[in-house]
């Protein structure tokens, strides 16, 4: 069989010079078809179609031979190119090489044409197979061959690349539990595909600008450059996702997949401490049964910098070092001051700011808990006796921890702080999430009872995130909610969300509560809320959490 003829592409102005290079070529002995192009738009329309080898004239009226040069190379990276021209000094030269020409041949000199055309490609041969089997390697290096995801190493990259300036960057790690079974069952190929339907399913199910990567193992993971709502969806999505049976050979099965997620700063900082988060979460998951569960450092008995925190955070509440920034709520009706959240601030000497969701659970954990909540009590009391006594009605709340909600000597402690402070319990609310409620609703119903009976209000903090049981919402003795913010800043576009959102309020007020929306950040969200009949706004667009000296300040303002 007659080997096809070479491909060559000749940027020449002039027929006669190319026909003196087509018959140097053919003496030589090669079987060339030539085509010939004079300018840019026809070098640009051939560099669409593929070519053995590129020659280019170094003096062409329009087209000068460094500019063809580029513009061959942007399109054939590893194309034969050789400079075919009249004499030209040997910087001229040396400049072509430098900007990919691979050879230089005078025209006088046409018979060493051919055997410089064969030998340069051969080296344009080896080139492409030399950058073939790079890009491959650097494939491998950061892909998972089996599923072709990305690998942990591309998530180091992705980090460094993507995530520098992020608020917040969730880590979720999805585990396919049984994997060994199935394998076991099915045989490592059948294993193999099985693994390959569910990775096309977690990429249809990631949205764009998270990082979906093979978590080695039997598992999935994901970076995501936004905080725990999104990461809890994003989580819940993928899960959906795999839960449906997959169909392989013949056999319809169904994977158990469980996920756990992380997010920093709140729970470490870079993608290995949220890895490590994570998978502490899967592995609670594993012990509760739930199929999706979210880190905290209560479940992270071996977390180093948690206990390293612990140790500094005891020495901060004894010298009373944890400060209170408080956030103004207000009449949605009237705009006005109706009482202030107390929120704990922690200004570590070494790392800085540490946010509450971060050294709470710590003291939670590590039993500081109690004289911590304590001692805020009493400063919050004590920071807001002035606007307590100008404005009847008002309160400062303070946020309980679930821990204390379990604790026989809570309405003690309570008793002691308000009798310190020589404040009436009537000054005080506390704010308990719906979640740490629901861990033993029967108790919660009873310590809140308690409380009630003193005339300490309660709250119930975050609505709407806990999966209560609408059920106890009835029987618990509390006198408001606080709508999440995760709702309250959809709003007003987020059609689910409002809908969430005037759902709680109805509910609330049929049971007789006030209702509060937290995380206003916008006046139309503010408006939504004042429309659909909410009674108190808080959240940076009424006030961010401020010092309590500038507190009183803003009231006074507020005021006038
Ligand atoms: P939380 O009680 O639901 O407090 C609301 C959080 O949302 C605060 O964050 C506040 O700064 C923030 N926030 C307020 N308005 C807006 C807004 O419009 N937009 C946005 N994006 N955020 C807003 P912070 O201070 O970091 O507190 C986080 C959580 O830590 C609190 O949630 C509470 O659960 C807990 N916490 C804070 N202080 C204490 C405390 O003294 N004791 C206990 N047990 N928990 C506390
Ligand atoms: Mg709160
Ligand atoms: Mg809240």
């Amino acid at each position: 069989m007659p080997t096809p003829p070479l491909r060559i592409l000749h940027v020449e102005d002039d027929p006669a010079d190319a026909e003196l290079v087509l018959r140097a070529l053919r003496r030589g002995g090669l079987t060339v078809a030539v085509s010939r192009v004079e300018d840019r738009p026809g070098l640009e329309e051939a560099l669409g179609e593929s070519w053995d080898a590129v020659l280019v004239d170094a003096h062409l009226p329009e087209l000068d031979a460094g500019e063809s040069i580029a513009l061959v190379r942007a399109r054939l990276r590893d194309v034969a190119l050789l400079v075919v021209s009249g004499t030209v000094g040997e910087e001229t030269v040396a400049d072509l090489v430098r900007r990919g020409a691979d050879d230089f041949v005078p025209k006088d000199r046409l018979a060493r044409l051919p055997g410089a055309l064969a030998r340069e490609m051969v080296r344009a041969q080896e080139r492409a197979a030399r950058r073939a089997a790079d890009e491959r390697a650097h494939w491998l290096a950061y892909h998972d061959p089996l599923t072709g995801l990305p690998n942990r190493n591309a998530m180091a990259a992705f980090e460094a690349a993507q995530l520098a300036g992020v608020a917040e960057t969730g880590f979720i790690a999805v585990e396919i539990r049984e994997f060994r079974e199935i394998n076991h069952a099915l045989g490592f190929e059948l294993g193999d595909r099985v693994l390959q339907e569910l990775a096309e399913r977690a990429r249809r199910a990631t949205p764009p600008g998270c990082l979906l990567a093979r978590g080695g193992g039997d598992g999935f993971a994901v970076l995501v450059p936004e905080g725990p709502a999104t990461c809890r969806q994003i989580a819940q999505d993928l899960l959906g996702a795999l839960a449906n049976p997959v169909e392989i050979g013949g056999v319809r099965l169904t994977v158990a997949a469980a996920a756990g997620f992380a997010v920093s700063p709140r729970d470490g900082t870079g993608v290995n401490a949220l890895r490590r988060a994570a998978h502490v979460a899967v592995n609670a998951s594993r012990r509760s049964g739930e199929a999706l569960v979210e880190f905290n450092v209560t479940m992270d008995t071996f977390d180093p910098s948690a206990l390293a925190l612990a140790a500094d955070l005891r020495r901060a509440v004894e010298r009373g070092e944890i400060t209170l920034a408080y956030q103004p709520k207000v009449d949605l009706a009237s705009g006005a001051f109706s009482g202030a959240e107390a929120l704990a601030r922690w200004t570590h000497p070494e790392l800085g700011p540490v946010p509450p969701g971060r050294f709470i659970p710590v003291a939670e954990r590590l039993g500081d808990i109690v004289p911590l909540t304590r001692s805020l009590v009493r400063r919050a009391l004590s920071e807001s006796r002035s606007w307590l006594s100008t404005h009847p009605g008002t309160r400062v709340a303070v946020n309980l921890s679930a821990r204390l909600l379990g604790r026989a000597d809570l309405v003690e402690h309570l008793d002691a702080a308000l009798a310190q402070a020589e404040m009436p319990p009537s000054c005080l609310e506390l704010e308990v999430t719906e979640s740490e409620i629901m861990q033993d609703p029967a108790h919660a119903i009873a310590v809140l009872g308690e409380l009630a009976a003193r005339g300490i209000a309660v709250s119930i903090d975050d609505f709407g995130t806990g999966y209560s049981s609408l059920g106890y919402l009835v029987s618990l003795p509390v006198s408001a909610v606080k709508i999440d913010q995760r709702f309250v800043r959809a709003l007003p576009a987020g059609r689910k969300e409002a809908l969430v959102v005037r759902a709680t309020i109805e509910l609330g007020h049929g049971l007789d509560l006030a209702v509060i929306a937290e995380g206003v950040e916008t006046a139309a969200a503010a408006q939504y809320l004042r429309e659909n009949g909410a009674d108190q706004a808080q959240g940076w667009h009424v006030a961010r959490p401020m010092p309590p000296t500038q507190l009183e300040t803003w009231i006074r303002a507020r005021d006038a």
